[in-house]
Formats: structure tokens, C-alpha cells, sequence
């Protein structure tokens, strides 16, 4: 039996542990990021060689076939490790079918439209598998812990966020929503190496400081947006993210279970090919 087998005849698939049940109270509070389900390192780095051979090929085959998109969302607060989980897991694609998409603070055009308007041009194609790094769930945190708008408008966005996910699954693409959870002191450590390092300095500003002060109120704004956003046709995964191996894996051997589910296939090719000879 192969490693991830045996794991998941024991502990269950990643995919049903970490999925957040839709309508429960997400607790952050009582929630252990450097939990790992029984998996050690050494053999998880193995695991996650072959889960990332196996993404690949799977790739392959939603682009040749073109005929269903994903849509991966990554949330999670500051050095949560959003961009690592691209390096490492997004390294199985074939970086043609994979475009991916880094939301900031709005540009003054982004701001002249809705919410809703800058993620939905972003949104991947039939064949890709599109990336989203932060997204409109920006909308429900950083805007409301900050108060950028109204509690009456930001409380409505859940319902919208919703609907508008919904529209996207129904019209054919899957969605797949990674929160990576880690604590407070493993995000202190990693700011502390960010500044640190030479290499990562720049991935630090002062106001990252502000931000790990709120980490309270962010805290409720993601059990929330966890809460009531993870539905049946685009589920929120809860992956504790203090270690590095175990993020990677569980995310990489999620979204191979969700690509496989749409079993892709390669198209046939024209008729009358097989065997031709070419001179
Ligand atoms: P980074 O991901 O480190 O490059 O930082 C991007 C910054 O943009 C973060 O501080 C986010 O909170 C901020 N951001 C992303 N989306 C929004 C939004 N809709 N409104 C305000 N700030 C945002
Ligand atoms: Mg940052």
C-alpha cells in the first residue's frame, strides 16, 4: 500500500478532515496548526514527490481536454505562507495552464467597481487551473477588520461571495479554498527571519506589525468568513500550516483528489490519424 493509503485507511483523506463542514462555528482558538494527522517528515517529503508527479499529470490532461477550469484560492495571515505553498505545490504545472493572480490593496480602477469586478476578470479558463493569491475574502477581512467600509456592507458580502461562487461552479469551473492556519509565535518567528534575512527583507514592511496586533480581530473575521463561505460547491479547507511539509502535502494531495473527481481525459484526436504515416 502506498504511503498516502495507509494514512488515509487510518486517519481518514486530508480532503474530508480538513474540510470545513458548511454552517458550523469555525473556533481558530481551539484549532492546532502544527497538527499532522499521524504523517512524519521524511516519509511526507516522499509522499509529496509522487502527489506532485500525479498533479502534474493531471494538469496535463485538463488542459489538453479544456473543458473544466480551477480555481485555487489561498487565504491566510501575513507569512501564513500563501507564496511558499505556490513555489512548492505550483511546481507541478506546467506553467501555460496555470495563471496566477496576486490581489493587493485595490488601484484606484479597481476601486471605481465593485468588489467582485477585479477577481471575476482573473477567474481561469476552461483547461486552467487559476491561482489566487488573497482574493475577494480580502473583502471580508482586511476591510472589515480595518473598517475600510460599513459593518452593514461588509455583512452582506458573505451571502454574495456565495451566489457569485456558486454562478462560477454551475458554469463549469471547481473551486478549492486553502486557508493556512499558523500561530502567533510561528508567524513571529518567520517575520523575525524575514527581517533577518537578507533575501526575504523585503517581504517586510513596518505596518506588518499593525497588522499581527489585530491578529484577534482577524481571527474572528476568518472563523467567519470559514463559517459561512464554506459551502457544498466550494468548500473552505482548514490546513494547519505551522509546518511547511505537512501545508505542502495537504494541499497538493486535496487538490489532486479534487482534480481526479473530474477525471480529465485526454481528447481523441482526429479520426483517422492513429497510424498515419508521416514521411
Ligand atoms: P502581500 O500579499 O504581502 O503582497 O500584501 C498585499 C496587501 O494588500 C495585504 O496587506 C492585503 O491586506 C492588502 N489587500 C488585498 N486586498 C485588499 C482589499 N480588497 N482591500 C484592502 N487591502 C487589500
Ligand atoms: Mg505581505
Amino acid at each position: 500500500m502506498r504511503a498516502r493509503d495507509e494514512h488515509a485507511a487510518k486517519h481518514g483523506p486530508l480532503r474530508e478532515r480538513l474540510r470545513v463542514k458548511p454552517g458550523s462555528e469555525v473556533s481558530l482558538g481551539h484549532f492546532d496548526p502544527s497538527e499532522t494527522y499521524g504523517r512524519e517528515r521524511e516519509p511526507a517529503e516522499l509522499e509529496l514527490a509522487e502527489g506532485l508527479v500525479r498533479l502534474g499529470e493531471l494538469q496535463d490532461r485538463l488542459w489538453a481536454e479544456a473543458r473544466h477550469a480551477v480555481l485555487v484560492i489561498l487565504q491566510g495571515i501575513d507569512a501564513a505562507g500563501k507564496d511558499g505553498t505556490i513555489r512548492h505545490v505550483m511546481s507541478a504545472f506546467n506553467p501555460m495552464g496555470c495563471p496566477v493572480t496576486s490581489f493587493k490593496v485595490p488601484t484606484d480602477e479597481e476601486r471605481g467597481h465593485d468588489y467582485l469586478w477585479r477577481v471575476h476578470r482573473r477567474t481561469p479558463a476552461k483547461g486552467e487551473i487559476g491561482i489566487f493569491n488573497r482574493s475577494h475574502y480580502e473583502d471580508v477581512l482586511v476591510v472589515r477588520v480595518h473598517e475600510l467600509v460599513p459593518r452593514e456592507t461588509w455583512s452582506r458580502r458573505y451571502d454574495q461571495i456565495n451566489a457569485w461562487e456558486r454562478t462560477l461552479v454551475e458554469e463549469g469551473t471547481t473551486i478549492v479554498k486553502f486557508f493556512l492556519a499558523i500561530d502567533q509565535d510561528e508567524q513571529r518567528q518567520r517575520l523575525r527571519d524575514r527581517v533577518e534575512d537578507p533575501t526575504k527583507r523585503w517581504k517586510f514592511r513596518r505596518a506588518d506589525l499593525d497588522e499581527r496586533a489585530l491578529w484577534d480581530s482577524y481571527r474572528r473575521a476568518f472563523e467567519d468568513a470559514l463559517g459561512r463561505c464554506s459551502t457544498d460547491w466550494a468548500p473552505w479547507y482548514l490546513v494547519p500550516s505551522n509546518r511547511k511539509w505537512f501545508r505542502n502535502l495537504a494541499v497538493a494531495d486535496i487538490l489532486a483528489d479534487v482534480i481526479d473527481d473530474l477525471a480529465p481525459a485526454y481528447p481523441p484526436g482526429e479520426p483517422g490519424i492513429e497510424g498515419l504515416s508521416i514521411t
